[in-house]
């Protein structure tokens, strides 16, 4: 059941263009307000809060499509790292920031420095376009693991 007060089941309303994925149990997005450039929100679908709301089905295919999800977003960016985090406090639907960071950010700014880049870092066309770019090679992620598998 959508929360009218949750940002994350907003989500679902999210600008197609934001979007890297969408299925049954899960979605990917650039989220409104931290719109920096390689930067997710992959969340249940469902408004399940934490980790520990998470159903069966939902707990079972999440490492498939963080792992998918981080696998593009490094392929695409050539980013260093690419975090995983998961704070579920301001926003206790279940999601977690999927954040490339690139070389250039300086010693400070890694780790949970990171966050202070969501400042100055905004900037909704370069997200949206980056967007699109892990979109398709999330897409061949899939397929290529679906052709792995039938044969
Ligand atoms: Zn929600």
């Amino acid at each position: 059941m959508p929360d009218r007060e949750c940002l994350i089941c907003s989500m679902e309303e999210v600008d197609p263009a934001s979007r890297v994925f969408l299925d049954e149990l899960w979605a990917a997005e650039v989220a409104p307000g931290f719109e920096v450039p390689g930067w997710f929100f992959l969340r249940a679908r469902r408004h399940a809060e934490k980790l520990t709301g998470l159903d069966e089905s939902e707990t079972a295919t999440f490492g498939r499509h963080a792992h998918d999800l981080v696998s593009a977003v490094e392929q695409v960016t050539g980013a260093p790292a690419v975090y995983l985090l998961s704070f579920g406090e301001t926003f206790r639907h279940f999601h977690a920031l999927v954040a490339a960071r690139g070389g250039e950010v300086p010693p400070e700014l890694r780790g949970y420095g990171l966050i202070q880049l969501l400042a100055a870092g905004r900037d909704l066309p370069a997200a949206q376009a980056l967007a699109g770019d892990v979109r398709l090679v999330y897409e061949e992620i899939v397929r290529g693991r679906e052709h792995a598998a039938v044969r």
